[in-house]
């Protein structure tokens, strides 16, 4: 019974291994669930959360700096709706395609559904890669990539984001041609600026949440993070607030990292080095290996493609937090963080730790939290900006912060009664899989057969 499910969802998507990962791993979760519930499979509710409701494909054509008339693709995979308007992020990067895409807004479904707001799943963007580009042809993509999202897209009905390659400058653009198109100003996107309708600690939310839900992972174990190394993968938004909510609570950022390789800081990135990274990465967009030149107790290590694992991952430290992309973690770095005696890995990332590695770390007794739950402080916030901009009243720092603090603290402590109620006690994975499956599957049996 159980493999037939994936077997028959395989075959319906063929090619689409990052989406049957990410499937794989909810049923995994599930499967005693669905035996319990026979009503989650009269309602044929796992095969229908794996079909998105719909799914937009379309030709972005744009012109370059030299004239050249460029073609990528563009993408809004809508997954579903049942708690809410569709929610997830945009992504620009040159590996964007269906699939990956696919298996993102499948995630969003359950991320969405553990912040306790009402927002169902999406996510969207295109194979463009923003980087080398000027800002003129970053303007154009994103222009013409509008044109065509602003028919598929509203403000109660899918309220795209941020993701990779798409920040402050891409959600600037983006909101100003949906205005223009619709002439209407509303809150179409989240992530906007804050003179604009933007939330407040929104850019801080999903690294800052990592971090809150990393430390409430560590009290269970009466632990704090003060004085703890962590290694951290990628250089982006989320990587950046991470590393700041670490500095501020006594802990030890050593590592940062981009596609072209890592920095090891054993001296650890304080708060000036910090806004180094920040410049280089938001203003300067140049790459990681410049903190090296600058920093001489930092070295860069440049990425091999062909090694069969990455020696970020082979550094001593107590805490990992990968940040930057999927599968960046696998089973050859798992082992060697359970062999550095590694006590908790965090993923600030979406499906970072391949389903091998998550084996081998929890088999090595290491505290594992999915993405779904401990980065889901970014959408949590995003939903934050959505009810300010219904309202039209605008908190401050402190109350953003304060409501995040709070949605962080809620979805950890859910994890582990969700898991412990199904006997899964301390799994985080389990819990979230199944406390988000369960509120979507109850949404859609309640509204029914759509
Ligand atoms: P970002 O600001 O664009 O930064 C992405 C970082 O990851 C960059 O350092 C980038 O390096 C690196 N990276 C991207 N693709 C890579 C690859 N294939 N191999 C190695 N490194 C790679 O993006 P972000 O917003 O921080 O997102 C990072 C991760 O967090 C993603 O998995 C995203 O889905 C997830 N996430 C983000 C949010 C959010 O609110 N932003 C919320 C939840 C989850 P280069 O500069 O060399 O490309």
């Amino acid at each position: 019974m159980s493999q037939s499910v994936i077997d028959r969802i395989k075959q319906r998507t063929p090619g689409e291994t990052e989406f049957h990962q990410a499937v794989e791993e909810v049923y995994l979760n599930v499967e005693q669930l669905l035996k319990d519930k026979p009503e989650y499979t009269e309602n044929n509710i796992f095969d229908r959360i794996a079909e998105p409701e719909r799914t937009i494909m379309f030709r972005v054509p744009w012109v370059d700096d030299q004239g050249n008339i460029n073609v990528n693709r563009g993408y809004r995979v809508q997954m579903n709706s049942a708690i809410g308007p569709y929610k997830g992020g945009l992504r620009f990067h040159p590996s964007v395609n269906l699939s990956i895409l696919k298996f993102l807004a499948y995630e969003q479904i359950f991320k969405n559904a553990l912040t306790g707001l009402p927002m169902g799943g999406g996510k969207g963007g295109a194979d463009f890669d923003p980087r080398g580009k000027s800002d003129g042809e970053v303007m154009r993509f994103t222009q013409s990539f509008m044109q065509e999202l602003s028919k598929h897209i509203g403000h109660r009905t899918d309220i795209p984001a941020g993701d990779i390659g798409v920040g402050g400058r891409e959600i600037g653009y983006l909101f100003g041609m949906y205005k223009k198109i619709k002439n209407e100003f509303v809150g179409i996107l989240t992530g906007k600026g804050q003179d604009w309708g933007g939330s407040l600690i929104r850019p801080e939310a999903t690294g800052w949440g990592l971090i809150y839900f990393a430390m409430d992972m560590l009290a269970v174990k009466k632990d704090t993070i003060k004085g703890k190394k962590c290694i951290i993968s990628g250089s982006g938004n989320v990587a950046q607030f991470a590393i700041e909510k670490i500095i501020e609570n006594g802990g030890i950022a050593v590592t940062v990292s981009d596609s072209s390789g890592f920095v090891y800081d054993p001296d650890g990135i304080d708060m000036e080095k910090l806004e180094f990274i920040m410049d280089l990465k938001e203003v300067r967009r140049g790459r990681i290996h410049e903190y090296a030149d600058k920093y001489p107790s930092a070295t860069f290590t440049a990425r091999d493609k062909n090694a069969t694992s990455n020696p970020i991952w082979d550094i001593d430290a107590d805490l990992a937090l990968p940040c930057a992309t999927q599968n960046e973690l696998n089973a050859e770095d798992a082992k060697n963080l359970v062999k550095n005696g590694i006590m908790l890995v965090a993923e600030g990332a979406n499906m970072p730790t391949t389903p091998e590695a998550i084996e081998i770390l929890v088999a090595g007794g290491v505290n594992y939290a999915p993405g779904k739950a401990s980065n889901a402080g970014g959408v949590a916030t995003s939903g934050l900006e959505m009810v300010q901009n219904f309202g039209g009243t605008y908190w401050t720092s402190e109350e953003v912060d304060a409501k995040l603090r709070v949605i962080m603290t809620n979805i950890h402590d859910n994890c582990l009664k969700t898991a412990a109620k199904y006997g899964k006690e301390g799994d985080y994975m389990a819990g979230a899989n199944i406390a988000g499956f369960i509120k979507v599957a109850d949404a859609m049996i309640a509204e029914g057969v759509l």
